[in-house]
């Protein structure tokens, strides 16, 4: 039997866990380690209620092999733990038949899980089980093995157990209360984000429709006659600012089907310098000021890639390049051949990206507060689009740059075959 300084004891080291351990889990295996070592017991377990599946699950234990332990789920009812969890009262079984007894009514998979886990290990003499309790609400159970006498324990030990049974029952409770707490302060945070997205996103979307809305009501006005030239002019900036928006929708769309798993490789062949062209020469098409250049050498290989994703990479890099261009400039896109890769780049004279950006741009969402002095339509997207499109081809993509300067964007292909078809998870 404990003497009260010891209990004093034992209730002081378990006050001291509870305020110090900074997660539930750390806390229950250090009060069971406490229980153990403190009560003189030989081996212990903690195990918690889950409501969904009405079971008991191992949270803690000490003196078992622990793996198997934490397979076995008990039902209310079930062994001494699930029984001393359903009736709500603390019990001392003080001899081994007593003990095999009330562990006998177990369902094959967990007397299977329980055999393992004390494989080796002597039989119990003496076990001390309590419930955990929180007001009116269950929450679990513990349990403590003494393997060497039996008559070990009494009631007055038993009662002890119960007090610091309700101790832990209320350090679990506050514990729950603590992770309900986060995970709301978690959610309201994603939705803070989400708010945010979808105002910018709206805003995005303003600017070329506000412009659109402009010279469409300007082109209508009936007293006012424009020259032929200005009337193209104008229909030449509607088209411009419909691309503008297609390409947001279509960013946006992208991504949620990256996010989905969606994105299917449909890998073949790839003449790269031809793909590298088409996609510069339709670029250019758009922006006149830049002059684009695009050098491979000569024996270039063929790249097992998806054609479509890569055009669509190199667009998203040099569209980028252009917008964040705002001086014109020259671009280049270069091919470079590795022994076992191949690399491609997109350099531009632009405005440059500071060092404590470059290693956030993958990020969704993530935009540099323009310094153009004019604001640039762009959703955020384009670079994680084209990263996950990359990576889902086994490459690399990064970025170097100085502010004022210019930017690279790089990205690698692997030579040497991916097979016919790839599904990105
Ligand atoms: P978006 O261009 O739609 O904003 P991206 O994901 O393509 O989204 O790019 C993210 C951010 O990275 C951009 O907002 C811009 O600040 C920066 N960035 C991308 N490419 C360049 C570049 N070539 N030069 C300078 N900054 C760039």
């Amino acid at each position: 039997m404990l003497t009260a300084d010891q209990q004093v004891l034992i209730v002081l080291e378990i006050a001291k866990i509870v305020a110090t351990s900074q997660k539930l889990e750390e806390m229950l295996e250090n009060l069971l380690l406490c229980l153990v070592g403190e009560l003189d017991m030989d081996a212990g377990a903690l195990l918690l209620y889950e409501p969904g599946e009405d079971h008991l699950v191992v949270k803690a234990a000490r003196g078992y092999h622990i793996a198997p332990l934490r397979e076995i789920r008990l039902a209310p009812g079930e062994a001494i733990t699930g029984r001393i969890f359903q009736r709500g009262i603390a019990e001392l079984y003080n001899t081994p038949e007593t003990i095999a007894e009330a562990r006998a009514n177990m369902s094959p998979h967990n007397r299977e899980m329980f055999i393992r886990a004390t494989e080796g290990l002597a039989q119990p003499q003496s076990v001390l089980c309590a419930p955990l309790i929180t007001g009116q609400t269950k929450i679990g159970a513990l349990i403590l093995e003494n393997r060497r006498a039996p008559d070990h324990l009494d009631s007055l030990d038993l009662t002890f157990l119960k007090h610091v049974a309700d101790l832990v029952a209320l350090a679990v409770g506050n514990a729950y209360l603590r992770e309900e707490l986060q995970a709301v302060q978690a959610l309201s945070e994603a939705n803070r984000l989400k708010a945010e997205l979808i105002s910018t996103l709206a805003h995005e979307m303003r600017t070329p429709l506000t412009s659109i809305k402009g010279y469409t009501t300007a082109l209508l006005m009936e007293e006012t006659a424009f020259s032929p030239e200005t009337q193209r002019e104008f229909l030449q900036i509607i088209d411009e600012e419909c691309d503008v928006l297609q390409d947001l929708i279509h960013d946006l769309l992208e991504s949620s089907v990256i996010d989905a798993g969606f994105l299917k490789l449909e890998i073949q062949p790839v003449v790269m310098p031809r793909l590298a062209r088409m996609v510069a020469e339709d670029i250019a098409r758009r922006s006149r000021q830049h002059r684009i250049v695009v050098d491979f050498p000569d024996d270039f290989p063929l790249v097992d890639a998806d054609p479509d994703r890569i055009a669509q990479v190199l667009r998203n890099l040099l569209d980028n390049a252009v917008k964040y261009s705002p001086n014109s400039g020259l671009i280049v896109v270069r091919g470079e051949v590795r022994p076992d890769h191949v690399v491609i780049s997109v350099s531009d004279q632009g405005v440059g990206i500071a060092p404590e950006h470059l290693s956030r741009l993958f990020e969704k969402f993530f935009r540099i507060k323009s310094g153009l002095g004019r604001h640039v339509v762009g959703s955020g997207l384009g670079l994680p689009i084209a990263r996950t499109i990359v990576e889902s081809h086994g490459g690399h993509i990064w970025a170097e740059s100085q502010v004022g300067k210019g930017s690279t964007f790089y990205f690698t292909l692997p030579l040497g075959g991916l097979g016919q078809e790839k599904e990105v998870e």
